[in-house]
């Protein structure tokens, strides 16, 4: 009997995942990654349900929505990906790596797997996740 997917996943190393792998069929297919880490992190940045400071701020559970190093900007998801100067060096690689795939400036959406295109989408939100990691923000979404 085989495992189910997921379970497969996570008995595969990560080098040796490979996109295709992944069924862009099924529900939900962006948590469908070897990390719950980072698939809880994409789905609170999609549906706009995160630990980030301004949603904290309209659940009245912060007094401050601004982003902890710039002190002028909402912390958003926006900001966090797209903006915020504490994470440059890793904004920089992730840009980088959307080169190849023709994606200069890149939207929210897009990062988080809205293209219309979902070969395109998975490869972007691959990308993302590394941001996400590396960034070490994920406690934080
Ligand atoms: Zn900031």
């Amino acid at each position: 009997m085989q495992p189910p997917t997921r379970e497969k996943e996570r008995l595969t190393p990560l080098s040796t995942l490979h996109l295709d792998e992944y069924d862009m069929t099924r529900h939900h297919w962006w948590t469908h990654s070897p990390s719950r880490a980072l698939d809880t992190a994409v789905t609170r940045l999609r549906i706009g349900h995160t630990r980030l400071n301004s949603h904290l701020h309209k659940l009245g559970m912060t007094d401050d929505p601004h982003c902890p190093w710039c002190p002028t900007y909402l912390d958003t998801p926006e900001h966090l990906l797209l903006q915020c100067p504490r994470h440059h060096s890793h904004r920089t690689a992730l840009l980088q790596s959307l080169y190849p795939l023709l994606l200069r400036r890149p939207t929210l959406a897009d990062l988080l797997g809205g293209s219309p295109d979902p070969g395109l989408a998975f490869k972007i939100l691959k990308h993302t996740r590394t941001f996400l990691q590396k960034s070490g923000q994920l406690h934080r979404i």
